[in-house]
């Protein structure tokens, strides 16, 4: 496996956020990770990449432990969060440089020119991040979460926000990254999970209402699930 999740605890202050939560995902999956807002995928992406330590339970990347030995389990994970983390005032290519010397990635030069390549950023790369749109910040956010090559992505809402051509676009590069890596994205739109996942969770509460392979469900019926699914009886 991937990730595994078993058993995670996790609480703000009062608040139950995950009460129990296992999951886990193969290796070369791309598995849509769903849910209204405040299910608590975010903090499990965070779980998962080690930026949030659970109250209890274990978790694994590609079988090493994020809780004992969280250097090597994030070497082989690239995140990109909810709100994309830029230096705004560097320019593409010398922000990306920067990330690469960080993973201390050899040949390092050769290494960024191939991720700006890879994701569409050639046009763009001699600008400044706060000069480029939206759909070029997710780029240049993408690069810098496989940079160092690794086996995991985890990516959270990369779609949101976007044009339609954009997110057509990104959609097109998770689908290109899923062919070698393992992929475990949040998203908003049931249309990306039928067209780019294998699998999907539906989370509601920090609890796992379904777990299933997409060719497992008619095409279209994906929205009804979700609402049946995560509906809040006392808003109907
Ligand atoms: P989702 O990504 O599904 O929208 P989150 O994981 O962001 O859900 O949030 C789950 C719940 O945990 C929400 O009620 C949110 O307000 C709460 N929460 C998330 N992060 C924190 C934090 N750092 N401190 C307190 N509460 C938090």
């Amino acid at each position: 496996m991937s990730i595994e999740l078993f058993n995670i605890k996790k609480r703000y202050g009062n608040q139950v956020v995950l009460p129990s939560l296992s999951m886990s995902v193969g290796s070369g999956e791309i598995v849509g990770f769903l849910g209204p807002n405040g299910a608590g995928k975010s903090t499990t992406m965070k779980i998962i990449t080690g930026f949030v330590v659970p109250d209890s339970g274990s978790v694994s990347v590609c079988g090493v432990d994020m809780l004992k030995n969280p250097i090597e389990a994030k070497r082989r994970i690239g995140y990109l969060p909810e709100h994309n983390p830029l230096y705004p005032d560097m320019y593409v290519r010398e922000y990306l440089d920067f990330v690469a010397g960080v993973y201390k990635i050899p040949s390092r030069r050769a290494r960024v020119d191939e991720v700006i390549e890879q994701v569409g950023l050639t046009s763009e790369y001699k600008k400044t991040i706060n000069s480029l749109s939206k759909g070029y910040r997710q780029r240049t956010g993408l690069a810098a979460a496989i940079v160092h090559n690794p086996d995991v992505l985890i990516l959270d809402e990369p779609t949101t926000g976007l044009d339609p051509n954009q997110i057509i676009e990104i959609r097109e590069l998770i689908k290109s990254f899923g062919k070698e890596r393992t992929v475990l994205f949040s998203t908003h739109i049931m249309q990306e999970v039928e067209a780019v996942c294998d699998r999907f969770i539906i989370l509601n509460k920090g609890t796992i209402m379904t777990d299933k392979k997409v060719s497992d469900i008619e095409r279209g019926t994906l929205e009804n699930l979700f609402r049946t699914l995560t509906l809040d009886p006392n808003y109907i």
